[in-house]
């Protein structure tokens, strides 16, 4: 509890403050972070006014509900519809497809349970072997060991999953090294760079000259990562380091990531609005194809042309081109109660973060 308060300490955070305006910089600088909850704190506790004009902090594509894809959730929405129980959790039960949200879709009879983890999904199948039970697993390397651990403890058969996972780092990467992403320094999200490790993010520094720092969720962790990233780019320096070294560490979390690697691989991968990003989704391993509900229901269908609503900027808010406000749909036909489009509807999102602190401008 003591360390809590340190990490939000106003005199510590107005004194590295301080430091950051000191440092010299001859440019404007951009620094990204790819997590919902550095978004959250950043907002909350009010760090870009604290900032100076000429660093600039931008949220990248780090709200897993955000980016699944439509598709994937109308693959779900049919199942649902088919009389097959999809287990999924809250946000992504509202988060919009092509149409319809998994959770608005019950009242035409589908299926659908929220659950708080996949754990509940096995029971829900082990506890009724004539009901067919579809987890929608959805989310980054943080929930991708649980799904991959489950998987290992061979689940029955009337158990499947329907994998929306990404992975952060190769995402962060292709899309910077493509021009989709501008910044000057990255700030990695914490607790998936717990399960990945530092190392996965090394090919930004030593291949694109961009310091990367791993940083804690408080604000003080916020601002020291501002801090050592400023002072990288001040001195023209690119490096990996270690800001939450209370939990991350270089090579990450062995033993999770060795269990995902036997269950999935990585492959080429859809984010929803920004397009198909090289090896950033995780697919069963074909000897677990019994638990791939793709393969098991034979699903088709690849249309990814309208999976944003007409006027919705959610993928230029994702990639930082644009801040919330800057959609015309913004706290007008796009509400947290009533949201348009995925960044509004998860309490990682962007949208919803700005909106539920009534950010204006
Ligand atoms: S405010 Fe709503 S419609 Fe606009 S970008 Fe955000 S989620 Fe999309």
């Amino acid at each position: 509890m003591d360390l809590l308060r340190e990490f939000r300490r106003r005199e510590l955070a107005e004194a590295i403050v301080r430091k950051i305006r000191s440092l010299p910089l001859k440019r404007p600088v951009r620094i990204c972070h790819v997590c919902g909850t550095h978004e959250w704190t950043i907002v909350h506790y009010g760090l870009r006014s604290l900032l100076p004009e000429n660093i600039e902090l931008i949220a990248g594509p780090g709200c897993p509900v955000c980016i699944t894809p439509a598709l994937d959730i109308d693959q779900a929405a049919e199942l649902a519809l088919e009389g097959k129980t999809v287990a999924v959790f809250g946000d992504v039960s509202r988060s919009i497809g092509s149409r319809h949200s998994l959770e608005s879709i019950r009242s035409e009879g589908g299926s659908v349970k929220v659950v708080y983890s996949i754990l509940d999904a096995v029971r829900m199948a082990e506890s009724d072997s004539s009901r067919e039970v579809v987890f929608f697993a959805v989310g980054f390397e943080t929930t991708a060991p649980a799904t991959a651990l489950h998987i290992l403890r061979s689940p029955p058969s009337n158990f499947s999953i329907l994998s929306s996972h990404r992975y952060v780092p190769s995402a962060v990467i292709s899309l910077y090294s493509r021009g989709r992403m501008e910044m000057d320094g990255i700030i990695a999200p914490g607790h998936a760079t717990t399960i990945s490790g530092l190392k996965a993010y090394e090919p930004l520094a030593k291949e694109y000259g961009i310091p990367v720092v791993a940083s804690g969720f408080e604000p003080v962790d916020v601002l020291m990562s501002v801090l050592m990233l400023v002072k990288q780019i001040s001195e023209g320096r690119a490096e990996v380091l270690n800001q939450y070294s209370r939990s991350v560490t270089w090579e990450g979390n062995v033993r999770a990531m060795q269990t995902v690697a036997r269950v999935f691989e990585l492959t080429d991968a859809h984010w929803r609005g920004i397009g198909l990003i090289e090896r950033s989704g995780f697919v069963l391993k074909d000897e677990f194809r019994d638990y791939d509900a793709r393969q098991k229901y034979g699903l088709k269908g690849v249309n990814y042309a309208d999976e944003m609503h007409p006027g919705c900027r959610c993928a230029e808010v994702m990639l930082g081109r644009v801040k919330p406000t800057q959609c015309p749909l913004y706290m007008k036909a796009c509400k947290p109660n009533r949201p348009v489009g995925p960044c509004m509807v998860s309490v990682e999102g962007s949208c919803r973060i700005w909106a539920t602190h009534r950010v204006l401008s």
